[in-house]
């Protein structure tokens, strides 16, 4: 019996469950899928950042499989419907009578993954399906009463407990014999995306370079919860790419964290805290999977639905464009412009600028991130988004607004990201980036060719406030 492992967002041989139990099961030879379809990525705003990055992880993947004798067959079409019958007619042509893959959780994905099974059974094909993008699967985890959890800290907790054998690992399946197929080119271009910045430079492709990351920031784990909240420093992992494209699994870093925490999940140090964020990545998952919604452009708080937030496209431009005249969110949207990645305070910093100081729709923001990250991610994407906007589940409460200047003088006190990121603010002294009227005068004094601010704080403040308070 030949099997068939069809990759999607675990571009890996390492830790791969499907990989590892469909090469166990056949008999006569494993072969790997991966179905490129430009439609539907266009449809879930998926970056071409993100694409190309996924493109240059097929290309390792293959030679990865390669030296394991696993062909890796590369076909395309344009949306998630017609995957059913590729998958179908690759497992006929290749002689599988087994198919694998590991879940995907979102919703388009699984309406396609359940066509395939049905067309799979209509074909004899017999198939398993596996857990993998998270570490706790997101139907492990409910309430006393046997519903999803709405609060991240009780959710923590039981995901402790369940997770305290999850950090095991599986290795590469076993070199098998030569096989007849033939492995597929592996595309450089995608219909309908533009690489031209994706920087290729930033986000080296494969697991080596994922595991390099990963050792690297294991080295400094430690200071993690004093160092994540600077952006002038590499005080994180840079392993959110990885994670996304399933170029590492989330076990492999919880493995690698325990090591550094006595193989304890909870306590003080940064392996600690880390674990918390790996967390964050399963709880956003099982949001999602409980409350659909939330991935079909709805506030989990349907309340917030009434709210009227403002769609003006000329702030909304100036924000996409790190031309707000606040010099932190700009840092951070020149930041995601120029690296397709942004450091998790300032993603924080910007959402809350746009949905509270510009009172503009979460959704722009979100669609904007999804269309520029390559880390985006639904679950997670939409999870920041909605706290941020203080519409989703465990979200920042309306009232609780940042101060961006407050912001950028705790995390960037002496304004080097800042003027890194806006070389035209070089000449200002530091003290003067936090400051909305001691800035204003320095751009004149300095003649700095730097906007004046998109809104006036205050006003911009008061304004979200009303907005929110009007649903109450
Ligand atoms: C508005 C907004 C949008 C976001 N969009 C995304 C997204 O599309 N994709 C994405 O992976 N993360 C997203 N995040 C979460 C977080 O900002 C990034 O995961 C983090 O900045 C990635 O950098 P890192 O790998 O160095 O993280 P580390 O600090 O090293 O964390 C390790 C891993 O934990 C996960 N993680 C960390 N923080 C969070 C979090 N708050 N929620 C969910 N997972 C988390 C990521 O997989 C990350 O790689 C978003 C956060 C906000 C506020």
């Amino acid at each position: 019996m030949g099997s068939l492992v069809w990759f999607r967002r675990d571009l890996r041989i390492n830790d791969n469950p499907a990989l590892y139990h469909g090469a166990a099961a056949a008999t006569d030879g494993t072969v790997g899928l991966f179905v490129i379809t430009p439609d539907q990525w266009i449809q879930h705003d998926d970056s071409p950042a993100k694409v190309c990055f996924w493109l240059r992880n097929l290309e390792a993947l293959s030679d990865s499989l390669g030296k394991l004798n696993i062909p890796l067959v590369v076909k395309s079409c344009d949306a998630f419907d017609q995957v059913a019958d590729i998958v179908i007619e690759v497992a006929k042509a290749n002689g599988c009578e087994h198919l694998a893959f590991n879940r995907e959780y979102e919703v388009n994905e699984s309406r396609r993954d359940d066509a395939v099974m049905a067309a799979c059974q209509q074909e004899n094909i017999a198939v398993q399906r596996f857990h993998d993008r998270v570490i706790v699967p997101p139907k492990e985890i409910a309430t006393g009463d046997g519903n999803f959890y709405k609060v991240y800290t009780p959710y923590r907790k039981v995901w402790t407990e369940r997770a305290i054998d999850r950090a095991n690992t599986l290795p590469p399946p076993k070199k098998q014999k030569r096989i007849e197929v033939k492995s597929s080119k592996i595309p450089t271009t995608v219909k309908g995306f533009d690489f031209g910045n994706a920087r290729e430079d930033l986000w080296i492709a494969g697991e080596a370079e994922a595991n390099r990351r990963l050792k690297i920031f294991s080295s400094r784990i430690k200071q993690y919860d004093d160092a994540r909240d600077i952006p002038s420093i590499n005080g994180t992992s840079l392993l959110s790419p990885y994670l996304a494209a399933g170029v590492i699994s989330p076990r492999q870093c919880l493995a690698e964290a325990r090591a550094h925490n006595a193989q304890r999940m909870g306590g003080d140090s940064g392996a600690a805290v880390w674990i918390s964020e790996l967390i964050w990545r399963d709880f956003y998952t099982h949001v999602m999977v409980g409350f659909p919604r939330v991935s079909m452009h709805q506030p989990f708080k349907l309340k917030t639905e009434k709210l009227d937030w403002r769609t003006s496209k000329k702030d909304l431009q100036a924000w996409k464009d790190g031309q707000t005249g606040y010099p932190i969110v700009d840092a951070g949207m020149r930041q995601l412009k120029q690296t397709g990645w942004m450091h998790n305070r300032l993603r924080m910093v910007t959402a809350m600028f746009l949905t509270k100081n510009l009172l503009i729709d979460w959704r722009l923001g979100e669609k904007h991130f999804m269309e520029t990250l390559v880390d985006g991610d639904l679950a997670a994407n939409n999870g920041g988004w909605q706290w941020s906007a203080s519409t989703g589940t465990d979200a920042v409460p309306y009232f609780r607004i940042f101060n961006p200047f407050s912001q950028s003088k705790r995390f960037d006190n002496e304004g080097k990201f800042i003027k890194k990121m806006c070389p035209e603010l070089e000449s200002v002294p530091a003290a003067q980036l936090h400051d909305p009227k001691k800035l204003t005068e320095a751009i004149k004094t300095h003649d700095a060719d730097y906007p004046a601010m998109v809104v006036d704080y205050k006003e911009g403040r008061e304004r979200a406030l009303a907005a929110f308070k009007s649903l109450d």
